[in-house]
């Protein structure tokens, strides 16, 4: 994977040069506070988020991940 990918956007109703930026978010679940690295994918056009299951999934691995080292 590059760092310039083209990803269709449903706002520009067209494939557009996507970039990805990474973001820490802290959360805190049942008193425990954690924090992960959330990845996401951006339209370079409109700057908005392009839904990317394959990111999706990396999100929710690297949150639990993250959730499961603190509790422990
Ligand atoms: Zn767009």
């Amino acid at each position: 994977m590059g760092n310039v990918e083209q990803l269709f956007c449903e706002i520009c109703r067209d494939f557009s040069d996507v970039k990805y930026t990474i973001t820490p978010i802290t959360e805190m679940v049942k008193n425990v506070s954690f924090t992960y690295n959330k990845k996401a994918a951006k339209c370079t056009g409109c700057d908005s988020e392009i839904f990317v299951p394959e990111i999706h999934d990396e999100n929710l691995e690297a949150r639990l991940a993250a959730y499961h080292t603190n509790v422990l």
